[in-house]
């Protein structure tokens, strides 16, 4: 076990991001004053669309260094629609984060809380339990600044699949799904592409068959994306870990959060070999941002997600069961108090979420 402290990077960032990073600020400190073997020390920086219009940059050299330093990353939401950078484009620092520490696998759980609010009315749906792999380095994001559009007529973008970002990822699922098949999970990967239309799809699948063969004793199957759009929300349950194209995983993972109540109850990770950013899976919500109504959920599931990365880690035991502790309060929350969310056409916001997971905790 590593004998010194974590150290986390807290961006809070643009729009509800700081709504809801400041309730999982709340609910780390609560855990910390009750469970004295976790100590994390935590450095609060600025990144994103603010940070570029008071200092000219978004994701400055500092930031880069200490997120390179550190054990694991929290991040709200970042970017802003009218605020962009000198040639029209976006500030969106989260995705530069992926490219600069390679952070390749996008973890995105869809599992829907005892109590929370699903669109779907089949009993079956209580157990939806199952996570997205969306790979998060190149697919139709390889070039994402590079797209053109010619004489006002033709627009072209470019979607690049290599060999070595599909193995990692392939086998990052692998993992993942024998891992969730010790805890009685099915132990089944499903890989998601479009192979009959496009090569490089077809690329991306027959790699996946081939690092199948790694992990015999994971089921496997391969379903066209416009296939699993239709399953997911017929028979969701039938999956259980997923891996697909950056692009796809976008799309397929906000229909997953769709499922279990809206992008504030889904959280995510974006995991490399060293480095690990933990954020919720929406984006900065600026229809709602100060309002009170952004669902703090999401973040505070990502701060779970975190703190189990840390045990991984090796910073010890003490960190699995902290995480614990904050999930169980999330479930209590919502199995005990029917919450109600303005996502879904409720009437509780972020305190009064906040304040149930707090109380359970
Ligand atoms: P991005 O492109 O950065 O992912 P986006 O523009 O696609 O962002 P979001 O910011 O995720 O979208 O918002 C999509 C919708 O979901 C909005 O209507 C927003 O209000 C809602 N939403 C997102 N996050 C939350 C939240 N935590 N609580 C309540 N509603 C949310």
């Amino acid at each position: 076990m590593l004998q010194r402290k974590p150290r986390i990077v807290v961006l809070a960032g643009d729009g509800i991001g700081p709504e809801v990073m400041n309730c999982a600020m709340s609910v780390l400190r609560k855990l910390l004053s009750r469970v004295s073997d976790i100590e994390i020390d935590i450095l609060q920086m600025d990144a994103g669309a603010n940070s570029y219009l008071q200092t000219g940059t978004a994701l400055s050299e500092k930031v880069i260094e200490c997120i390179s330093n550190s054990d694991g990353v929290l991040l709200g939401a970042m970017g802003l629609p009218n605020v962009r950078y000198p040639d029209g484009t976006e500030i969106i620092p989260q995705i530069e984060l992926r490219k600069i520490f390679s952070l390749y696998a996008g973890v995105r759980p869809i599992r829907l809380l005892p109590g929370a609010i699903t669109p779907l009315s089949d009993v079956r749906v209580k157990s939806l339990d199952f996570t997205i792999i969306r790979e998060s380095t190149e697919g139709l994001f390889a070039h994402m600044n590079e797209g053109k559009v010619e004489n006002n007529q033709v627009a072209e973008d470019k979607l690049e699949i290599t060999r070595e970002a599909s193995e990692r990822v392939f086998d990052f699922a692998f993992r993942l799904a024998e891992n969730r098949k010790k805890l009685g999970y099915p132990g089944k990967v499903t890989c998601i592409d479009k192979a009959n239309v496009f090569k490089s799809m077809a690329f991306f699948r027959q790699i996946f068959e081939e690092r199948a063969v790694f992990f015999p004793n994971i089921i496997t199957e391969v379903q066209y994306v416009d296939a699993a759009a239709l399953n997911l929300v017929l028979r969701p349950w039938d999956y259980d870990v997923i891996v697909t194209e950056n692009m796809f995983g976008d799309i397929l993972s906000d229909l997953g959060a769709g499922l279990i109540g809206g992008m504030g109850m889904a959280p995510s990770g974006d995991i490399g070999d060293k480095i690990a950013v933990f954020q919720p899976s929406h984006g900065t919500a600026p229809d709602i941002a100060g309002m009170g109504k952004a669902n703090p959920t999401a973040m505070i599931l990502s701060l779970v997600l975190l703190l189990e990365w840390l045990s991984n880690q090796g910073f010890g035991e003490a960190f699995n069961e902290g995480a614990k502790l904050v999930d169980i309060a999330v479930c209590k929350a919502y199995q005990k108090k029917t919450l109600f969310p303005y996502e879904v056409g409720g009437n509780d916001g972020t305190q009064v979420i906040l304040n149930q997971i707090l109380e359970y905790l």
